[in-house]
């Protein structure tokens, strides 16, 4: 298993239920590691590319209205086997179908509004930071808990 980078967004409505707090400390409690982290106001233009997948939804205008509607934040994290490890900390897309003890399954009853985008797999998460960050908006450090966090999971740690 790898280290990867995911992207995180934290949706308009965790933003204006003032979410944000909770949704970091879930991923920052299971040991994944912030490395890039920003506010910003999403266009159409990153919605499209972002979205790609859905174009063709009867919902597509309907997520792309929702999650124009506030600002949201970007979060790129990195940890070994992240994106699956990630998802199953967000649940499943449908909020009344999520796990109780996961995000959407503690925080959605909605299929839209569900709280965060996680990156789907390992290729999808390098494309979706790359789009939201720069270079220089990235960083590198150790946590002081990796050791442990990864201690049967990766050699190198
Ligand atoms: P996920 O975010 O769990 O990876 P998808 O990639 O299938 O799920 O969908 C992207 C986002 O589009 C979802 O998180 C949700 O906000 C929205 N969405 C998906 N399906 C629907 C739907 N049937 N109706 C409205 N919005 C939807």
């Amino acid at each position: 298993m790898k280290e990867e980078k995911i992207l995180i967004i934290i949706k308009p409505d965790a933003i204006v239920r003032g979410l944000i707090g909770e949704v970091y400390t879930r991923f920052e409690r299971k040991g994944f590691k912030v490395i890039g982290t920003k506010m910003i106001q999403l266009g159409d233009i990153l919605l499209d590319d972002h979205y790609s997948h859905l174009a063709d939804k009867p919902f597509f205008q309907g997520i792309k209205d929702f999650m124009t509607a506030s600002p949201v934040m970007m979060i790129a994290l990195s940890g070994i086997n992240a994106s699956a490890a990630a998802r199953l900390i967000a649940g499943q897309t449908a909020g009344h179908e999520a796990d109780a003890g996961t995000i959407r399954g503690d925080f959605a009853m909605s299929i839209q509004s569900n709280i965060v985008h996680v990156s789907d797999t390992t290729e999808n998460g390098e494309i979706e930071v790359k789009r939201f960050f720069s270079e220089d908006e990235l960083f590198t450090y150790k946590r002081a808990d990796e050791i442990f966090v990864y201690s049967d999971v990766h050699e190198d740690f």
